[in-house]
C-alpha cells in the first residue's frame, strides 16, 4: 500500500464517503443470499395488504406471538399482536423499561400501487369482455400494459360470507393483460405525451373473449366471464359492488444480474420494509424499550381512511396498552422514537438529471436515512431533527451497520410523501430510513440484496 501524506490522511479524517457495501464487505452478498430467499417466498405470497397480514400473523404465531389481550398483565418479553380489519399489524414485544419511557416504533406500508377494479367494472366491447380499473396509487400507466397480471381481491357475498380471490399466480392459472398498440398503428399514439402513453380509462383489463351458446343474449362475451366467475367464486355482477378485487403483476420474485445480486419483483415499494421490519421484531427478544411494529395499509393513497397511518387506529391501540400499563399515552408518545420505514428512489445512471448525486442514495450502499421529504421546499415533510439523526446514526454506528443518506432527487423536481409526518403528528420523534429502489411504482422493482439484508440489521439495531 502507497503510504498517505498528511494532507491525505487530514482528508480521510475530516471528509466522508459512503461506498458499496462489496467493496468495504467481500463476502456481504453471501451473507444476505438466504435471507433473500426468504424474503422473496413473502413477495409471491404477500401481493396485497391482507395477503401480507395473513402471512405476518401465521408467521408471528410461529414465534410466539399471541393476539393482544386488554385484561392481561404484560411483562418485559412478552410478544403480541393486533389485526385492523386484515389489513394492518401491529407486533409488540414489551421491553425492560416501562411505557413511561417511550417506544420504539417501526413503521412500514403493504400496499403497493396496482390497478383496483371500479364498483361495476365488467363490459363487453366488439366481442371482447374488460374489466374497467381505476389505478390505485402513484403509476406510469403506460408501464402497465401488455404484462402479465393476476387478479387477488375479498368478496362479501349477500349472505354474509367472504370469499378470496387468488387467480393468475399459479403456473397453470390463467393470467389477464391490458393492451398497446402494434408499432405499425402507433403513429399517432407515439405522438401522445408519456403521461399519456396509456391514459387511465384504457387500462381495460381483457378476461375473455368466447360467447356463451344462446339466441338473443345482449352481451355473450360478458356472460361467459360471469359464468366462468359464477362457478369459480359463487359470485355475481352485483358483488362487484360487496368487493376490492385488485388487479396486480403475475411476475414472481426472481434474481436480477448474472451475480445475483438484486431481487426483481412487484411491490418491493414498501414490502421490502416490511419483511425486514417484521424479521427484526422476531429477532430482538428482550429490547430495552418496547417495540412496536406496525405494517399499515394505504400509504401509497396519502394514508388516509381507518387501514392508513392517518387513521387513529394506532393511537387507540397505543391508549389500550398504555393503560393496562398505567402509563399516560402522551408520556409514552413524548418519549418514543420512530423509524418511518420506507423506500427511497435509488441513483439511476441511465436517468441522472434527475437526482444530485451526493444526496442521493445508491443501490448496494445499504439502507437510506431520509432526512426529510416532501415537495418545494420541504413541504409535506417531517423533517427529522438533528437530535432524532444522531440517535438512529448512533445505533447504526454502535452495531456497525452500514448506511447512506438520501434526498428523493433534486429540489424541485418532484417529490414523494411517506407516513412520517403523522407519527410527527403523534408528538414522536421521526425519521424516515428504508431501502434504496430502482423503478420505484413499476410493475417490477429492484433492489439489491445487500441492502435487504443491511436493513435488516438496521432494524435490529435500533430495536436492540
Ligand atoms: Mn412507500
Ligand atoms: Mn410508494
Amino acid at each position: 500500500m502507497k503510504k498517505l501524506t498528511e494532507a491525505q490522511k487530514l482528508e480521510k479524517q475530516l471528509g466522508m464517503e459512503f461506498e458499496h457495501i462489496g467493496k468495504k464487505r467481500p463476502e456481504a452478498l453471501e451473507e444476505s443470499m438466504e435471507f433473500c430467499e426468504a424474503y422473496k417466498v413473502f413477495l409471491d405470497a404477500g401481493k396485497t395488504e391482507r395477503e401480507c397480514v395473513r402471512f405476518v400473523e401465521a408467521a408471528a404465531r410461529k414465534e410466539g406471538y399471541k393476539p393482544f389481550d386488554r385484561e392481561k398483565k404484560y411483562k418485559s418479553g412478552d410478544r403480541f399482536y393486533y389485526v385492523n380489519r386484515e389489513k394492518c399489524i401491529i407486533l409488540v414485544t414489551v421491553g425492560k423499561k416501562g411505557l413511561e419511557e417511550g417506544a420504539r416504533f417501526n413503521i412500514a406500508h403493504i400496499d403497493s400501487p396496482r390497478l383496483d377494479l371500479k364498483p361495476n367494472p365488467l363490459m363487453e366491447i366488439d366481442e371482447l369482455a374488460y374489466f374497467k380499473t381505476h389505478y390505485y396509487g402513484g403509476i406510469r400507466k403506460y408501464q402497465w400494459g401488455v404484462t402479465p397480471l393476476a387478479m387477488h381481491g375479498t368478496v362479501v357475498l349477500k349472505d354474509g360470507r367472504k370469499i378470496y380471490l387468488d387467480l393468475g399466480e399459479k403456473p397453470e392459472d390463467p393470467r389477464f393483460m391490458i393492451s398497446d398498440l402494434l408499432p405499425h398503428l402507433g403513429a399517432k399514439q407515439n405522438e401522445r405525451p408519456l403521461k399519456e402513453g396509456l391514459r387511465g380509462e384504457e387500462l381495460n383489463i381483457i378476461m375473455g373473449n368466447y360467447p356463451m351458446q344462446g339466441e338473443d343474449l345482449k352481451a355473450p362475451f360478458k356472460l361467459m366471464v360471469l359464468k366462468l366467475l359464477n362457478e369459480r367464486y359463487g359470485i355475481t355482477e352485483a358483488d362487484f359492488m360487496r368487493a376490492e378485487i385488485e388487479m396486480v403483476p403475475a411476475a414472481k420474485a426472481s434474481d436480477i444480474g448474472i451475480d445475483r445480486s438484486m431481487i426483481g419483483a412487484y411491490g418491493h415499494d414498501d414490502k421490502v420494509c416490511a419483511y425486514t421490519a417484521f424479521m427484526a421484531a422476531f429477532a430482538v427478544k428482550k429490547p430495552e424499550y418496547t417495540t412496536v411494529t406496525v405494517l399499515t395499509d394505504k400509504e401509497e393513497i396519502g394514508s388516509e381512511g381507518n387501514t392508513g397511518m392517518a387513521s387513529r387506529f394506532l393511537d387507540h391501540f397505543m391508549q389500550d396498552l398504555c393503560e393496562i400499563g398505567g402509563v399516560r399515552v402522551r408520556d409514552m408518545y413524548r418519549k418514543s422514537v420512530c423509524l418511518s420505514s420506507d423506500v427511497n428512489a435509488a441513483y439511476d445512471p441511465s436517468f441522472s438529471d434527475v437526482f444530485e448525486k451526493q444526496n442521493s442514495s445508491f443501490l448496494g450502499h445499504g439502507p437510506v436515512i431520509t432526512k426529510y421529504t416532501g415537495a418545494r421546499g420541504k413541504s409535506g415533510s417531517n423533517d427529522a431533527s438533528a437530535e432524532t439523526m444522531a440517535m438512529v446514526i448512533g445505533c447504526m454506528e454502535r452495531d456497525g451497520v452500514i448506511w447512506q443518506i438520501g434526498e428523493l432527487g433534486k429540489v424541485d423536481e418532484g417529490g414523494g410523501g411517506t407516513i412520517a409526518l403523522f407519527m410527527g403528528d403523534m408528538d414522536v420523534d421521526t425519521v424516515d430510513l428504508g431501502v434504496p429502489v430502482l423503478a420505484m411504482h413499476a410493475p417490477y422493482e429492484l433492489v439489491a440484496k445487500v441492502d435487504v439484508y443491511e436493513t435488516y440489521k438496521a432494524f435490529c439495531a435500533f430495536y436492540r
